[in-house]
């Protein structure tokens, strides 16, 4: 059983403030996913969660007890970073065993313990390879068999899938998930990848200048993002975000009129998905069409509207030319109002 309590963890480095007044509980056996931007404290939170960094302030609890004053080895957590960090001279079945070896678990444990990580990830074919004679793939497999072997209470996994192609990725990461139900171990996941965060996580954190910007299910944090950074950084494309204002109901602004909204007079962003709209014949964006881009599955519309540029996702056989006048559906049900000048969701 592995909860991890931070309660009100900040790192500062002199006056800059990498992480700001972290406060969260992570149940046990949740998946959770650090997500947001270069810089924006995530891979920080996780070293100060492994005792790789120090946290300036606030308590950092693992499993009921508070750890911060622990050495990294003794606080039951296995790493697996984006480097793979494997030993070039070892093959892959004495890689996996080398936590082991190093904590002592007896030798007769090994084999069997060794053989059952590397089965979960596919690897029992290749267990007298080197690192070099493996693909970067088996090679993060190998990684993620190290970090299994040791059957620790909490795993912490940094950007583990950004060295893989594309393609590579997407299966690695079908792994990692059912990686993660069988194994039932409280983990931390850092990415800057909200598709990752999107697929993988029980819980999201999305963060922004060491500051946390919401907390939620994927479901919560796509269908009622908190803030417009929020909403601009989850979903692909990202929220169409517009500029205007609203007054009775109404907002306007450049080729965009939406009635029947609910929310305070003055100035304000209007937000909606590009798979919510429609292309119809009177709508409440009018505009010529910025750009037209066949995507296979649907075919995407790009106008200049509300100071930005809005995208909407038509049928696959739609078809219509750069320049020629687009009218877009954009029903209030749909839409998304936050503050102009706070960036906060208004309900
Ligand atoms: P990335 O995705 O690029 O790894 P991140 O969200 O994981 O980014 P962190 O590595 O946590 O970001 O860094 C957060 C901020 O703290 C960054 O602005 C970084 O420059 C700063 N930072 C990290 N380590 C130090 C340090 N030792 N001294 C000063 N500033 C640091």
């Amino acid at each position: 059983m592995a909860e991890i309590q931070l309660r009100n963890v900040c790192k500062r480095w002199g006056s800059f403030v990498g992480v700001d007044d972290f406060d969260l509980t992570i149940a046990d056996r949740e998946f959770l996913v650090l997500l947001g931007p270069s810089g924006c404290g995530k891979t920080t939170t996780m070293r100060m969660i492994a005792g790789l960094e120090e946290a300036t302030s606030g308590d950092i609890n693992i499993a009921g007890r508070r750890v911060n004053d622990l050495d990294p080895k003794d606080r039951d957590i296995a790493m697996v970073f984006q480097s793979y960090a494997l030993y070039p001279n070892m093959n892959v079945y004495d890689n996996i065993r080398f936590p082991l070896k190093v904590r002592k678990v007896p030798q007769e444990e090994h084999d069997a313990r060794v053989r059952r990580a590397s089965a979960m990830v596919e690897l029992d074919e290749f267990l007298h390879r080197k690192p070099s004679e493996l693909s970067g793939g088996q090679r993060q497999r190998v990684a993620l068999a190290r970090a299994i072997v040791r059957e620790p209470n909490v795993f912490l996994m940094d950007e583990p899938l950004s060295n893989l192609d594309a393609k590579l990725r997407v299966s690695t990461r079908a792994q990692i998930k059912n990686l993660s139900h069988e194994l039932a171990v409280t983990t931390i996941y850092v990415t800057h990848d909200q598709i990752e965060a999107m697929t993988l996580a029980d819980r999201v954190v999305v963060m922004k200048q060491g500051i946390v910007q919401q907390v939620g299910t994927p479901t919560e944090i796509y269908d009622k993002p908190a803030n417009t950074f929020v909403a601009g950084f989850i979903g692909s494309p990202a929220m169409n975000l517009m500029e205007g204002k609203l007054e009775g109901g109404t907002f306007t602004g450049e080729n965009v009129e939406v009635a029947g909204l609910k929310g305070p007079d003055g100035p304000a962003v209007l937000g909606f998905r590009a798979e919510d709209a429609q292309i119809t014949n009177a709508g409440e964006i009018n505009a010529p069409a910025y750009s037209v881009e066949l995507l296979g599955d649907a075919t995407m519309i790009t106008v200049r509207a509300g100071g930005a540029l809005v995208a909407v996702k038509a049928h696959k056989d739609y078809r219509t030319k750069i320049g020629a006048p687009a009218a877009i559906a954009v029903a209030p049900t749909i839409c998304h109002l936050f503050d102009a000048e706070s960036g906060q969701r208004i309900d």
